[in-house]
């Protein structure tokens, strides 16, 4: 198979002057962007670099952005993407476990970048910003071969924290990367004149498949959103005609209690996806709703490449689920000893197929107990039902264990957001003499019934904790409210659990 970096040398060769990416006044087109990715090339070669070396890229969403994971790519180099919210020593860690030989910068994380190269050994960063990394770019020669590689050959090295320990390098091929960007784009038939939003960062798989590499393998375009933000988003979409949305569960949210929402012109959308995290139903129906277009739900992983299923459009559409495994992909339910569990059980989901990495980076162990037998396990619950339509029940590690008893956390936050009031909700564990764990929710309110005094808001909380425990089992309810202005969320906008703190007690703030 090719060289990932070939699907943008052959759009540029069909398309070259249609735009590719779009950020507020600048417009790149294929053409351009398959030059910047020679003269990328061009820097790699003048640095000494080697097909097959690793060189890190510390962007957000900006155009040079793409100019250099393309370039590292048509090089035979392997992109080590990492996020630009990372500190020093997270960077000096991510350096060093891909033994990487360069690095190129965003100078809004210059100072982070140097500390961490300088402590993994003295690295080469080169700073990109608006003036000298485009001169760096004009002077250097470029290289206008694409490196021949082995479909086998590693393209990009994602740093994922999996289900335990330090941040592991999911290494994946050319064959993993260039088959997902074809199972999205084939998926979402994307057209030439698709605009798709591109505000799921690329130096994470969700973004980095199925928006840039799919879009690029289409020939569509994309405009770029280098921080989320609701409010900007719903204007991009106005101001760009964009077709396609793309995006975590918590970005629909933000869009749909946006004030702008209903001043803002969607209607040039024909379609939206959504996966990272489980879309409640609640805001899945909403957006269809409000937005008069489908929202699609796929399931992934960086290890995955990342599509593992997906929910078609068309009338066998199971919302709810995560569709069925998608072409090239075979998702298994299994227990821990591998063997599968009964047709419509619970069990772990383990999958194999074109997606499925190669292994994680220099780390034989980890990648044993990853694939033990062919079979990648995914860390998440799941069931199939007879017609192949997966359903995710929860994370394995974020179940709850009450009083002997499993509590998916998934199932208790679906309720929670059928609450008209409450915008946001996580359910989470905490330890508890008597239960082992107790379940407690934290919520953010909608902004237009925030409760004005302390009672009325403490009534709230209560009428919310009795509305979930009408609706559950009473092993399953949450025995504390708790609201909190905003709960913490990841780079692609994933709550992030573990880092929610629960005082002993919270006060007016709790019921
Ligand atoms: P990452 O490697 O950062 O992409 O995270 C992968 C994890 O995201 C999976 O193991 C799941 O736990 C979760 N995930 C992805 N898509 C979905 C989805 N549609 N529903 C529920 N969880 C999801």
């Amino acid at each position: 198979m090719q060289n990932l970096a070939g699907i943008l040398t052959d759009t540029a060769a069909r398309i070259p002057d249609r735009p590719v990416l779009k950020l507020d006044d600048t417009t790149v087109t294929y053409s351009l962007l398959d030059a910047m990715s020679a003269k990328v090339a061009g820097v790699l070669a003048d640095r000494g670099i080697e097909p097959g070396d690793r060189v890190a890229l510390i962007m957000p969403n900006i155009p040079q952005m793409a100019f250099a994971y393309y370039g590292v790519l048509r090089y035979g180099a392997v992109v080590v993407p990492m996020n630009p919210l990372l500190k020093a020593r997270e960077v000096a860690y991510h350096l060093q476990d891909s033994g990487a030989k360069l690095v190129f910068a965003w100078e809004g994380i210059a100072a982070e970048a140097l500390g961490g190269a300088e402590e993994a050994g003295g690295i080469e960063v080169i700073p990109v910003d608006a003036g000298g990394f485009l001169q760096l770019l004009a002077e250097a020669d470029p290289v206008i071969e694409v490196q021949d590689v082995d479909g086998e050959d590693i393209a990009v090295i994602l740093y994922t924290s999996g289900t335990t320990g330090r941040p592991k390098g999911a290494a994946l091929t050319h064959n993993n990367l260039v088959s997902n960007a074809e199972i999205s784009r084939n998926l979402l038939h994307t057209l030439e004149s698709d605009v798709i939003f591109g505000g799921l960062p690329f130096f994470h798989v969700f973004g980095q498949t199925s928006a840039l590499n799919s879009a690029v393998m289409a020939g569509a375009s994309i405009s770029l959103l280098p921080r989320f933000d609701a409010g900007k988003a719903l204007e991009i979409i106005e101001r760009d005609g964009v077709t396609i949305f793309e995006g975590v569960p918590t970005m629909y949210v933000g869009m749909l209690r946006h004030p702008n929402l209903a001043a803002t012109d969607v209607s040039t959308l024909r379609g939206a996806i959504t996966g990272g995290s489980a879309m409640p139903l609640e805001v899945l129906h909403e957006f269809e709703r409000v937005f008069g277009t489908q929202l699609l739900e796929g399931y992934g992983l960086s290890e995955t490449s990342p599509v593992v299923s997906f929910n078609l459009p068309g009338p066998d559409r199971m919302a709810g689920s995560i569709g069925k495994a998608v072409d090239g992909m075979l998702v298994r339910v299994v227990d821990q000893d591998g063997a599968d569990v009964p047709v419509g059980e619970v069990g772990e989901l383990a999958v194999q197929g074109t997606g499925v990495m190669k292994g994680y980076w220099n780390n034989p162990e980890a990648t044993q107990a990853a694939i033990p037998d062919g079979w990648f396990r995914t860390g998440d619950l799941g069931r199939v039902d007879e017609a192949g339509n997966i359903y995710i029940v929860d994370r394995k590690k974020d179940v709850i264990l009450r009083g002997g008893y499993n509590v998916y956390p998934r199932e208790v936050e679906e309720v929670l957001y059928e609450h008209p009031a409450v915008a946001e909700a996580a359910v989470i564990g905490v330890p508890d003499e008597l239960h082992g764990e107790e379940i407690v929710a934290v919520v953010g309110l909608k902004e237009d019934v925030l409760p004005a005094d302390d009672g009325a808001r403490a009534a709230l909380l209560a009428e919310i904790r009795d509305f979930a425990k009408d609706r559950l089992a009473a092993y399953k309810y949450p025995r504390r409210v708790l609201l909190t202005d905003a709960l913490p969320k990841g780079p692609t906008g994933k709550i992030l659990k573990r880092e929610i703190r629960v005082d002993a007690a919270a006060g007016a703030n709790e019921a």
